[in-house]
């Protein structure tokens, strides 16, 4: 199908892009990379009056270090974040993460903030920065900037804490530098969205799990942290039967959905045996 007519703006710079949204308001999109967006319009999901693509606002590609954090402009590509060197040296899970998303096509367009704003339930990202515990730097109404933890950015279903009129700018990421990580991914076929995923980052100290972080992905209308398992690993030797019996509460507490990929009971099931995989190869064991 085509899309409904809209306009189409590409502004030069931050604060244009905040006052074309503030003047069309709830019948403005965002656009970054569209490999979300697009197929909408198309369907017609959506018909906005206006369309307000980010790509010619400088800085938004950056990918920096600042003390503790690396940020990620939310314009950066998932090429852009795979290979980036402060990326793989600090935030480790991130890069591992957003290879596993689409296919290398998807992967050069699509950006890392459109992924986190768009927020599908199995979208992969989001299960990495919520085990990272990121923090999202939001523009508003005349520039206004506000930062929300992780925990509180993802709301719902395709719903984040980025309202009407405002635009994720950056993602702040804390360095876990020195930490394992591995994205164990779930699908029927190479490329496909997540039936189930597990993103572990964990750092050894002479074999011992001093400390781990585990989101995961599909298992409930926002991506979940498995903090019992984050517990329970605590202190424990990175051996196949410690980690099992750690990540067998993976499922507690969630609710994923039932469908074509399998129902509710085989993703809880699947959510302990992805976490064992994901924690024991990020510990290197
Ligand atoms: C065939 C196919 C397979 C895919 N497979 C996967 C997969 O396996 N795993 C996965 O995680 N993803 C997958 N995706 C999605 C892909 O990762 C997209 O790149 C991503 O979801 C959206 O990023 P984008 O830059 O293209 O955003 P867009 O499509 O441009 O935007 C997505 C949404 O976010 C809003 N938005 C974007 N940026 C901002 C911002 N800075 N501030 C405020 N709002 C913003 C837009 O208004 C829109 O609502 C797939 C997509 C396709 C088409």
């Amino acid at each position: 199908m085509i899309p409904a007519l809209f306009d189409y703006v590409a502004p030069d710079s931050l604060e244009e892009a905040l006052s074309a949204l503030a003047e069309a308001g709830d019948e403005a999109k965002v656009l970054a990379g569209g490999q979300s967006l697009l197929p909408v319009l198309r369907m017609r999901l959506n018909a906005p009056e206006k369309v307000v693509d980010l790509r010619r606002i400088p800085g938004l590609t950056d990918i920096t270090e600042d003390g503790d954090a690396i940020v990620i402009g939310s314009m950066a590509t998932h090429a852009d974040v795979i290979v980036n060197p402060l990326v793989r040296e600090h935030v480790l899970l991130l890069s591992k993460t957003v290879a596993e998303v689409a296919d290398p096509q998807i992967r050069h367009r699509g950006t890392v903030g459109g992924a986190l704003v768009h927020a599908d339930p199995a979208g992969d990202v989001g299960a990495a920065a919520l085990a990272l515990d990121a923090e999202f730097v939001i523009a508003g109404p005349g520039g206004a900037t506000r930062t929300v933890g992780a925990a509180d950015f993802f709301v719902d279903l395709f719903e984040t804490a980025v309202g009407e009129g405002e635009l994720l700018t950056q993602v702040r990421i804390p360095k876990h530098t020195g930490w394992g990580a591995h994205y164990e991914k779930f699908v029927r076929v190479k490329h496909q969205w997540s039936i189930v995923a597990v993103a572990a980052t964990v750092r050894v100290d002479g074999g011992i799990i001093a400390e781990a972080r585990i989101g995961l992905t599909n298992m409930g209308s926002t991506p979940l942290r498995a903090t019992s398992v984050e517990e329970a690993l605590v202190g424990k030797a990175a051996t196949e039967d410690a980690v099992r019996e750690a990540a067998a509460s993976a499922a507690d507490g969630t609710n994923p959905p039932s469908d074509l990929n399998g129902d509710s009971a085989y993703r809880k099931h699947l959510a302990t045996v992805l976490t064992r995989r994901a924690v024991l190869a990020a510990a290197g064991a």
